[in-house]
């Protein structure tokens, strides 16, 4: 049963949250998990990608029991134009066994199942309830701190910390001041496509054995010059399509998502390997894209940030960050406990493990590559107009000498770009392949 205290109080049972209450629920602090959703994960949508490294902080061996979809082996890109595609990729069979690489999940099930954890270490867990707003309390002269949460129908909820995991749009967060309001510029849009083919079916025509997946990025023709991404993911059953990019960028060209998962659909190298499959659901998701720059202050007297709620998400690398930061948190918490201060000066802990994160400094790599596809928005789509025209040719039999074939390749190369902005739009699109 519920009550009107607890030590911590967190907000969104995604990766972030259910984290963080498992954490702070394992040492033995009362919690609160509030979650707005029928239950966790039931409008959760992403790149089906979790990474391993990630997760087992949170949950060691975790494979044995989480509803994984598959193990991923092969990791793709598909440089592509209308009727061509170059293709790289990595195959391991390393990653089939144990403790594996990156698995694929159905957000419904993962973060139903996650939250459950929490529960069983003693979180009390309440879905469908929404937090419309935050508690201050007086915390001496002048100063104000966190004391909890004001729910959708007027209960008040008090706590001596509130974590915040409500994910990307973070109204709460902005509405106390801790993040700025959203602006159009950073926000991108997806849609994805779930298509449910036989098990069997889905093995033989990517090449794997039971349970073994894969995933393919794409760039290039999907977003028809628009800065964005496509990628499929295999679940046991389903195949996920998605395709998305730059608001703004989407707009200025007169396209929309929908209409170009319609496109890339009908493309022959995705038509083929979704034929026969049925469509079982489509969902959408806005998401601001902020980067290294826009991530507010995540903490301050009796409140904490976590997850993309704070920023600390760089596309398809989001679940990881979620899951750290609300370990970070978590750990947090439980020293603030024990000292019994919440103020904003003990709660700068959490901050300095964020500074010291693999993700923080990332996000802080992947700032220069954003600078380059605002600078070079057609990038992806001029470097596999560029790769498919050089590999076209290279495969067309004609009646050439070498020589002569690589001086036409030379040309026709040029004829697109300079050699070196096409060298950078490679390296770009390679560092880039996982980020969405
Ligand atoms: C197209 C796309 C593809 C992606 N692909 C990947 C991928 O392959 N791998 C990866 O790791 N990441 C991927 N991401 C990013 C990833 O989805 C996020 O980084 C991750 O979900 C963040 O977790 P979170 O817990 O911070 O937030 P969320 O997962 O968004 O969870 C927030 C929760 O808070 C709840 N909530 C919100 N407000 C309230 C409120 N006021 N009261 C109560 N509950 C509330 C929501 O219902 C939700 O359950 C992708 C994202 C997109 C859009």
């Amino acid at each position: 049963m519920g009550h009107d205290r607890y030590d911590v109080i967190i907000v969104g049972a995604g990766p972030a949250g259910s984290s963080a209450a498992k954490i702070c629920a394992d040492h033995n602090l009362s919690v609160a998990l509030i979650e707005k959703g029928r239950f966790p994960g039931s409008k959760n949508m992403f790149g089906d990608t979790i990474y391993r490294a990630a997760t087992e902080e949170i949950i060691p061996g975790f494979w044995e029991e989480a509803p994984i979809e598959r193990k991923v082996i092969r990791e793709t890109l598909y440089f592509m134009e209308a009727d061509s595609f170059v293709e790289m990729g990595f195959t391991s069979f390393k990653f089939a066994k144990p403790p594996y690489n990156t698995f694929t999940v159905i957000r419904s099930r993962f973060d139903r199942w996650l939250a459950g954890l929490t529960e069983k270490a003693g979180a009390h867990l309440m879905n469908s309830t929404l937090v419309e707003d935050i508690l201050f309390e007086k915390d001496g002269p002048g100063s104000k701190k966190v004391g909890g949460v004001i729910l959708e129908d007027g209960t008040r909820i008090y706590s001596d910390i509130v974590i915040l995991a409500e994910g990307a749009m973070a109204d709460l967060a902005q509405e106390i001041g801790l993040r700025k309001k959203i602006s159009t510029d950073i926000l991108s849009v997806y849609v994805k496509e779930l298509i449910a083919l036989p098990r069997e079916i889905i093995e033989d025509r990517f090449n794997l054995e039971k349970d073994e997946g894969m995933n393919i990025g794409m760039v290039g023709f999907p977003t028809a010059g628009a800065i964005g991404k496509a990628g499929i993911w295999l679940n046991k059953d389903t195949i996920s399509l998605i395709v998305g990019g730059h608001l703004n960028h989407l707009i200025k060209n007169g396209l929309n998502p929908y209409q170009l998962l319609c496109r890339l659909k009908e493309h022959p190298a995705v038509k083929r390997l979704i034929d026969g499959g049925e469509t079982v659901q489509y969902m959408g998701k806005i998401i601001p894209k902020g980067g290294y720059d826009r991530i507010p202050e995540l903490y301050d007297n009796g409140i904490m940030i976590v997850g993309d709620a704070g920023m600390l998400v760089s596309g398809r690398h989001g679940t990881d960050a979620a899951m750290l930061s609300g370990k970070y948190a978590a750990e947090t918490a439980i020293q603030a406990k024990a000292k019994g201060d919440f103020s904003k000066k003990t709660l700068s802990a959490y901050q300095t493990k964020i500074n010291y994160s693999f993700f923080l400094n990332n996000l802080k790599i992947n700032r220069k590559s954003s600078d380059y596809y605002k600078k070079y928005p057609d990038a992806d789509f001029l470097i596999s107009k560029t790769l498919n025209k050089l590999v076209y040719e290279f495969f067309t039999e004609g009646n050439l000498t070498q020589e002569e074939k690589f001086k036409m390749m030379l040309e026709k190369v040029k004829s697109i770009q300079p050699i070196f902005k096409s060298l950078k739009d490679f390296y770009h699109a390679v560092l880039n392949w996982r980020i969405y």
